[in-house]
């Protein structure tokens, strides 16, 4: 899916349409010290590999995970993500 990389779209800080600016999250580098990653490396070490199989019918495609900056004010927003295998920005 193809997507404009700036669009015209309610500003929730401004309370008005402004022009915005689309980014993609980027994922960081997960703690080590949380609870999801210690049951992780817990798990997956040892004997018997991965903890969760994949799904019938292949891997699921994820959520595309975008923040709307606006211009006027500079604050970020997000919306929620919808399921598209390829996003590409354009524009
Ligand atoms: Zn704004």
């Amino acid at each position: 899916m193809k997507m404009p990389r700036r669009i015209r779209t309610h500003c929730p800080f401004c309370n008005e349409h402004n022009e915005h600016e689309i980014q993609k999250a980027r994922k960081g580098q997960p703690s080590e010290m949380k609870w999801g990653q210690r049951q992780f490396r817990r798990v997956t070490s040892g004997y018997r590999g991965y903890p969760r199989p994949l799904p019938p019918g292949g891997k699921p495609t994820q959520k595309v995970d975008l923040r709307y900056r606006c211009t006027e004010c500079g604050k970020a927003h997000t919306r929620e993500g919808f399921r598209v295998s390829r996003l590409e920005l354009e524009g």
